[in-house]
C-alpha cells in the first residue's frame, strides 16, 4: 500500500514514484501494509548498493557449479520448490491477498495455477527446449563444413518486478532463468516485497543452494543499482517511463534488457459475436485484479448493431459483482493495491465525464464494511460510454476497474481504433467466424491476439508475452522466453582443414576471377551453379596445398 514518505528518504532513494512508494521508517526500511485496511504486515529492508553488488557477487560465484548441473538435477530443485507451493497453496494466496489487495481465490486462479504449470514445464521440458541445433549451412556443406548452435547461461539475470502480479512475474522469469543454468538477483516492487521473500524461502527449503536466488528488497534506488551491478541481463516488468529508464541505463552498459512494459488493451466485438460470452468476458478482463493487469481490456469497441444488447448485459454483469477485502471469502473484487493508482483512475474518470462520458455504473469509491471511506482504496467496477479517443480514459494505460465502451461501424473502423494507440500488449477479437477473427488479429499491432479469449495467456507458460510499441521489447515465458536467458554459441567445424579456403591470401588474376564466379554462381544457393565453378575451385585450391 502506497503511504507517505519523509523528505530525506525520498532524497537517498530517488524513486520513479515517490508519491506512489511506501513509507519507509527511519532505518530506511519499507513498511509493507495491507492495502484493503492499512494494517501494517511487516517490514523489510530497503537494500543499498553495496549490498545489491554483493548479492550479484554471491549469486556470480553460486552460478559456476549450478550452470555445471544437468537440466534434470535443476529441474528437481524446481519440482521440490513446486511441491512446497502445492502444499502451502492456501497460506500463500491470503499472502497474496494481504500485500497486494487481490481477492484470495483469485491470487489462486491467476497467480498460483499458472506458475505451477509454468514450473513443471520448464522442469521437464528446458532440456528439449535449448537442445543444440544443428544449422543447415547450404553450400558451404560440401566444402566439408558443419554449424551447431549451443545455448550457454548468461551468468546472472536482474529481475526486476512490479506489484500486481507479485508472484506471477517474478516466479516464472526465476524458474526460466534457473533452468537456462543462470543465477537471480530479484529486485520485487516495494508494494510486494513479502510475497517475493517466499519465493527465496520456498526455493531455499527445496535445497537451492546459497546465492543463486538472491532478492534485494527496496525501492527505485535498488533496482536502479541492480541495473548498475554489472549483471548479464536484466528482466523489466513495469510502466512504460521506468522502462525507458531502465533500457538508457542499461545501454551505457550493453546490458541486454527485456522490457514487458504497460497496456490499453483493445477488444473488439463484431456482430457475430457471441453477446453473452463477449459480455462475460469483457467484465473478467476489465476488473480481475482491479483492472491492475498490463493485459487487462482497457477499451472496448463494439458493433454499433450489437453495442445495446452487450452494454446492457456488461451493465447487468457489473453491478452483480461483489466487491469485498480480498482476503473475505466470496470476492469478486478487492481493493486497489496503491493510493497513487488509485488517483490515476480516479483522474481518468474525472476527465472522461467532464469531456462527456456517460457513468453507465460504478464511477468512485466503494463502500466496503470495516473500511472507512477516506482511507479506503477501493474503487467500484465502473463502465463508461460517450467515450472518445481525445479522452485520457481512451489513450493512458488506466490501470484499474475501468471499462469504457464505444461503438464502431465496419471492420475497418475498429482496425483503425484498435491501432490508434502507443501501446501493443494484447488485443481480443469476438466473432464467431474464425476466420475472420484470424483475418482481423493478423491486422491488430499487439504482441498477442486473442480470438475469443481475453487478458489470460499470460498464464499459458508454452507461449511467449511481450508487446509492441511502447508495450515494450523481448518476450518471457514459452521458447522465445526462455530464449531471452540464453547466449546462442555457435561452433563452427571444417572437417576439411588440410585444404586451403579459397579465399585466403594470393590475391592473383586467377583467385580473383574465381571469386567473381562465386559471386555470379556459388552465391546462388544452387548446387547445379557451384558444381560449374568446382574444376576453377579444385585448381586454387589443390594449387594452394601444393604450394
Ligand atoms: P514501476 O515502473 O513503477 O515499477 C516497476 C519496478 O521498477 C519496481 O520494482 C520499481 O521499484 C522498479 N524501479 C523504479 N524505478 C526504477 C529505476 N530507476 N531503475 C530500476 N528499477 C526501478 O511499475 P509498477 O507500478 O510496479 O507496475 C505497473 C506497471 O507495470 C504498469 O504499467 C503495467 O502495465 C506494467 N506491467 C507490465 C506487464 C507486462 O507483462 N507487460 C506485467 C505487469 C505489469
Amino acid at each position: 500500500m502506497a503511504t507517505r514518505i519523509t523528505e530525506s528518504d525520498t532524497a537517498s532513494l530517488q524513486t520513479s514514484s515517490p508519491e506512489g512508494a511506501p513509507a519507509l521508517d527511519a532505518r530506511e526500511q519499507i513498511i509493507v501494509r495491507d492495502p484493503a485496511t492499512g494494517a501494517e504486515l511487516a517490514r523489510v529492508p530497503v537494500r543499498t548498493a553495496e549490498e545489491v553488488g554483493r548479492a550479484v557477487a554471491r549469486a556470480r560465484a553460486a552460478q559456476k557449479s549450478w550452470s555445471a548441473l544437468s537440466f534434470r538435477e535443476r529441474g528437481r530443485i524446481v519440482f521440490a520448490a513446486r511441491a512446497l507451493v502445492l502444499a502451502e497453496m492456501d497460506e500463500l494466496a491470503q499472502l497474496i491477498s494481504r500485500e497486494s489487495g487481490k481477492p484470495a481465490a483469485e491470487a489462486i486462479s491467476m497467480e498460483i495455477v499458472p506458475t505451477l504449470d509454468l514450473m513443471q514445464f520448464f522442469a521437464r521440458r528446458t532440456a528439449r527446449l535449448l537442445k543444440p541445433e544443428r544449422i543447415p549451412i547450404g553450400l558451404y556443406e560440401l566444402m566439408g563444413r558443419t554449424s551447431y548452435v549451443e545455448y550457454r547461461p548468461l551468468g546472472v539475470v536482474g529481475i526486476i518486478s512490479p506489484w500486481n502480479f507479485p508472484w506471477a512475474i517474478p516466479l516464472g522469469e526465476v524458474v526460466m532463468a534457473l533452468m537456462a543454468g543462470n543465477a537471480v538477483v530479484l529486485k520485487p516492487s516495494e508494494l510486494t516485497p513479502l510475497v517475493a521473500l517466499k519465493i527465496g524461502d520456498m526455493f531455499e527449503r527445496a535445497g537451492l543452494p546459497a546465492g543463486l536466488l538472491e532478492i534485494v528488497t527496496g525501492a527505485g534506488a535498488t533496482g536502479a543499482a541492480l541495473v548498475e551491478s554489472g549483471v548479464d541481463k536484466i528482466m523489466f516488468t513495469g510502466s512504460v517511463a521506468t522502462g525507458k529508464r531502465v533500457a538508457e541505463a542499461a545501454a551505457r552498459r550493453l546490458v541486454p534488457v527485456v522490457l514487458e512494459l504497460g497496456g490499453k488493451d483493445p477488444m473488439l466485438v463484431f456482430e457475430d459475436a457471441d453477446i453473452e460470452a463477449a459480455a462475460h468476458a469483457a467484465v473478467w478482463g476489465a476488473f480481475a485484479n482491479s483492472g491492475q493487469a498490463c493485459a487487462s481490456v482497457e477499451r472496448c469497441y463494439i458493433d454499433e448493431r450489437v453495442a445495446p444488447a452487450f452494454t446492457t448485459r456488461v451493465v447487468e454483469l457489473t453491478r452483480a459483482l461483489k466487491q469485498d477485502i480480498g482476503a473475505r471469502e466470496g470476492a469478486d473484487l478487492g481493493a486497489m493495491s496503491s493510493a497513487r493508482q488509485l488517483s490515476i483512475v480516479e483522474e481518468h474518470v474525472r476527465e472522461a465525464v467532464e469531456h462527456g462520458a456517460r457513468v453507465l455504473t460504478g464511477g468512485g469509491r466503494a463502500d466496503i464494511e470495516g473500511v472507512t471511506q477516506d482511507e479506503t482504496l477501493f474503487h467500484q467496477p465502473t463502465v463508461l460510454a460517450d467515450v472518445n479517443h481525445t479522452m485520457r480514459v481512451m489513450r493512458e494505460e488506466t490501470f484499474g476497474p475501468v471499462l469504457p465502451l464505444m461503438t464502431f461501424k465496419t471492420e475497418e473502423e475498429a482496425v483503425r481504433l484498435a491501432n490508434d494507440s502507443e501501446f501493443g500488449l494484447t488485443a481480443s477479437v469476438w466473432t464467431r467466424d474464425i476466420g475472420r477473427g484470424r483475418r482481423v488479429a493478423s491486422r491488430v499491432e499487439a504482441g498477442t491476439v486473442m480470438v475469443n479469449e481475453v487478458l489470460y495467456t499470460h498464464g499459458i507458460a508454452q507461449t511467449p508475452w511481450g508487446g509492441v510499441k511502447e508495450s515494450g521489447l523481448g518476450r518471457t515465458h514459452g521458447r522465445l522466453g526462455l530464449l531471452e536467458m540464453v547466449a546462442p554459441h555457435h561452433v563452427h567445424t571444417n572437417r576439411l582443414a588440410r585444404l586451403p579456403d579459397v579465399w585466403w591470401f594470393g590475391y592473383t588474376p586467377q583467385a580473383a576471377a574465381l571469386f567473381r564466379s562465386l559471386a555470379r554462381r556459388f552465391a546462388t544457393g544452387s548446387a547445379l551453379q557451384t558444381t560449374l565453378v568446382m574444376p576453377q575451385i579444385l585448381r586454387r585450391v589443390l594449387g594452394g596445398k601444393k604450394k
